[in-house]
């Protein structure tokens, strides 16, 4: 009888994670129009591929930019103008 209770248990938990992982997922591709196609944002300042919900985001001018490490954070906010220029001129 224990053995079937702990199965009983772990299937439910196993459940309840499968539920939770999906939920999950359906939330964040609602939210995430802007990385809805890569999953991935782009450092403005050393240009590499951040993964969304990974790294550092910052909010300029109503657009969400994410960066690699606090470095490249404080780069951007020193200057961000330089940063969004340089973005500009490669597309
Ligand atoms: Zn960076």
């Amino acid at each position: 009888m224990e053995g079937l209770f702990s199965l009983l248990l772990f299937a439910g938990l196993f459940f309840l994670m499968m539920r939770f992982g999906c939920g999950a997922h359906m939330v964040h591709g609602g939210h995430g129009r802007h990385d809805a196609a890569s999953g991935n944002d782009t450092d403005p300042v050393c240009g590499m591929q951040v993964p969304a919900g990974s790294g550092y985001a910052k909010s300029h001018h109503g657009v969400l930019y994410r960066f690699c490490s606090r470095s490249c954070l404080d780069k951007f906010d020193a200057d961000p103008q330089q940063y969004l220029g340089k973005e500009k001129e490669q597309s």
